[in-house]
């Protein structure tokens, strides 16, 4: 008898799952297991390096192109790394201060020239 929902190739929990993040500025690349083991950090542990990496360096590694809350009336500010917490973030901001607050993804590609900026500006709920 064969389970059909089990990938025989996959055993579960590998440590060998985390993910390898490079940085083609460093020419550098990174395990994420320190993250994933110490941190705990989990789905998050790419954009907290990421986050990290910014910080400390001023630029991201590669494949992340960080969403970007930043309230219009305060110093407020944060950096994401997926649509969906970046609008949450501001969401939750704008709901509790009733600022309205910008929304940016910034699509970081070879071609700087390419560059593309989206931005959505969150508005408070005014109820
Ligand atoms: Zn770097
Ligand atoms: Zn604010």
């Amino acid at each position: 008898m064969s389970d059909p929902d089990r990938d025989p190739g996959l055993p579960p929990g590998d440590p060998e799952d985390a993910p390898i993040v490079t940085c083609s500025r460093c020419d550098r690349e990174w395990n994420l297991e320190y993250e994933l083991e110490e941190l705990r950090a989990g789905n998050r542990a790419l954009e907290q390096f990421a986050l990290d990496h910014q910080r400390h360096t001023g630029h991201y590694p590669d494949d992340t192109s960080p969403w970007l809350a930043t309230c219009r009336h305060c110093p407020a500010g944060e950096a994401f790394l997926a649509e969906r917490p970046a609008r949450r973030g501001a969401e939750t901001h704008a709901r509790h201060t009733h600022h309205g607050v910008t929304l940016e993804h910034a699509s970081t590609d070879e071609d700087e020239n390419e560059m593309e900026a989206s931005e959505t500006i969150i508005e408070p709920d005014t109820e």
